[in-house]
């Protein structure tokens, strides 16, 4: 069933009764050809991808919860690809490029909204480093441009310009990114994936992994053993956790993130903001809530709730940066888990066990990420070499000293 406005109409017609639900809730079968495990934004674009670009069939998506109840649908929606080494950058340029054509991709409206985001800078060091930044950009193929402090004030006259500690000096502006309905990413992709065959299936956790031979034959769940020809694990915050089930310690950590939402108000921001002296970044919702966050709690946790110091930091760097954030009702926040690489970058590489592969290490960066993640992935499952933009993110660069250590965007190691 396609989605468009001429259905649309049609339906509203008819009192809407003949819309169908968006994917089918299959029984699990014994054996797939592909196996994936997790069902966020990273292992259902994988599964779309194997399926749509490199025609593999019998696969299933193999999800604990239910599909988006993970950081798909928790993280704050920012999508860019403002990367400055070369190791990230072409991959995340992939990634948007991905994001502009995915409605009609998907047959779904993802709400991709290419609102600009602008990277303040303080100082006259923090400028040159945009500058850099911004010509590495470019040299990929990416947008560009260098704001003035006038040229800020014309996008957000509302910003605190004349701060004594951090005024704002101008920005470093990518006017392709922006923000997309983190939640809509998980169902336009399920949907895709089971228009083309793949089995979603929920409340089914893995458990552990029958390996023989170094070779894994497939995946034990609390619904029951399936077999698998290849398995490709994709599961966030949980990384460290379900690897473990194959006798594997990676180079990752565990921590919350929290976000936070206000009331509804009249559109004020232009796209998305970032504090560049402190860590805070708000963007607003199609809603009118001002969608906002900081730092990761410097702590290991599992528990997708944070705490008040983090909170505290955050308000602190809204307040330096627009005052008028002060007068706003805050209505919700929340957290989620991330799988904290130790240079900020992520893995997407086979294991040392034969037909296991590993995507993770997002960071809080990893929605962006979305659909370059999973048509690496799917890449790298069908035909098992790394697809040409992902050939850094492997596991050996850390035995190796191949840090991608992209400092400023990624994670902040110093601060595990
Ligand atoms: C507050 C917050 C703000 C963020 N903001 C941004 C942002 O603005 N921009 C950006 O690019 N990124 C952002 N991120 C990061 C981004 O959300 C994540 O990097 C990304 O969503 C992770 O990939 P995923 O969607 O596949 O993860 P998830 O949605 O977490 O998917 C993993 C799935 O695996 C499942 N799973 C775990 N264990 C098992 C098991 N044993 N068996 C079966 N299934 C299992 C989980 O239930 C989960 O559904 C943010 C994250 C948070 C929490």
């Amino acid at each position: 069933m396609s989605y468009s406005g001429f259905r649309l109409i049609k339906e509203a017609l008819r009192g809407h009764s003949g819309w169908k639900p968006a994917w089918r809730n299959p029984e699990p079968q014994p054996g797939y050809d592909f196996v994936i495990v997790g069902g966020g934004g990273h292992g259902l674009a994988t599964a779309h991808y194997l399926a749509k670009v490199y025609r593999k069939s019998r696969i299933a998506v193999l999800e604990k919860g239910w599909i988006g109840g993970g950081n798909v649908g928790r993280n704050t929606t920012i999508i860019r690809s403002n990367y400055l080494l070369a190791g990230n950058e072409p991959f995340y340029e992939l990634s948007l490029q991905l994001w502009e054509g995915l409605e009609q991709d998907l047959n779904y409206n993802a709400m991709v909204s290419q609102r600009g985001v602008m990277n303040l800078f303080h100082s006259d060091a923090q400028r040159d480093a945009a500058r850099r930044r911004g010509n590495g950009m470019i040299l990929h193929g990416s947008d560009a441009e260098l704001l003035d402090t006038d040229g800020v004030r014309r996008e957000a006259p509302f910003l605190n310009f004349n701060n004594a500690r951090f005024p704002i000096k101008g920005a470093l502006m990518h006017r392709r990114g922006g923000t997309v309905r983190h939640d809509a990413v998980a169902w336009g992709y399920a949907r895709s994936a089971d228009r083309h065959g793949v089995d979603i299936i929920q409340n089914c956790e893995v458990t552990g992994f029958r390996i023989e031979n170094n070779k894994v034959l497939g995946v034990e769940t609390s619904r029951g053993y399936i077999s698998a020809g290849k398995i490709g694990v994709a599961v966030a915050g949980s990384s460290g956790r379900v690897m473990s089930q194959a006798g594997m310690r990676l180079p990752i950590e565990s921590h919350v993130l929290q976000a936070f939402v206000s009331e509804g108000l009249k559109p004020v921001l232009p796209g998305v903001i970032t504090f560049g002296a402190g860590h805070f970044y708000v963007s607003q919702s199609d809603k009118g809530g001002l969608v906002f966050g900081g730092d990761i709690d410097g702590y290991n946790t599992y528990a997708q709730r944070g705490n008040l110091p983090v909170v505290e930091d955050v308000c602190e760097g809204g307040m330096a940066l627009m005052p008028m954030i002060g007068r706003t009702r805050l209505l919700r926040m929340w957290g989620g888990v991330m799988d904290m690489s130790m240079d900020g970058s992520p893995i997407i590489d086979r294991t040392q066990i034969d037909g296991l592969y590993f995507n993770g290490g997002w960071c809080y960066g990893g929605f962006k990420a979305t659909p370059a993640s999973g048509r690496v992935f799917a890449h790298l499952l069908a035909t098992d070499t790394p697809h040409e933009t992902a050939t850094a993110y492997r596991f050996d660069r850390f035995e190796k000293g191949l840090m991608i250590d992209e400092k400023g965007v990624g994670a902040q190691p110093n601060l595990h």
